[in-house]
């Protein structure tokens, strides 16, 4: 399947489609907390805070758009969890930045905050980091992946 639209690797020349994958929770929030993995096209979005009933509600079990398991989702739910108030269901809970890991290849994330500008992504051939992520394609929600 393509989408029409691919990456040049400024380094080696090589080109490719990359899509970029936002992994987030059914939690709604106005301000995210982003980390990203380079080397993945992966982004994980977490609210920096929502109202403490979301999060209590929050299953631990968490699953894909088509409800197949995802460790990774739960695992995030598990640590939104930590910050829950159970005193506090209206009030709102702030989730502070934390360290992840990308599911994928278990580095840890970069805060999408200090991340390099321009933005790039490593290279699957020469792994440079030296792909502009302009024509990268996007996916978000509740996507479905591996983990
Ligand atoms: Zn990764
Ligand atoms: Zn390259």
């Amino acid at each position: 399947m393509t989408h029409g639209s691919e990456s040049y690797c400024n380094s080696c020349g090589t080109r490719a489609e990359y899509v970029v994958i936002t992994v987030s929770l059914p939690l709604p929030a106005e301000q995210f907390n982003r980390y990203f993995c380079p080397v993945c096209s992966l982004i994980v979005e977490l609210p920096q805070a929502v109202e403490g009933r979301f999060v209590l509600q929050l299953d631990d079990n968490q699953t894909d758009l088509f409800g197949n398991p995802s460790w990774f989702r739960s695992q995030l739910a598990t640590e939104v969890k930590r910050f829950a108030r159970p005193d506090r269901a209206y009030a709102l809970t702030e989730i502070p930045r934390m360290q992840i890991h990308c599911p994928d290849d278990e580095s840890p994330m970069e805060p999408w905050i200090d991340y390099p500008s321009p933005r790039l992504l490593h290279c699957r051939k020469c792994r440079r980091r030296s792909v502009p992520m302009g024509g990268a394609s996007w996916i978000s929600g509740s996507v479905i992946a591996p983990w």
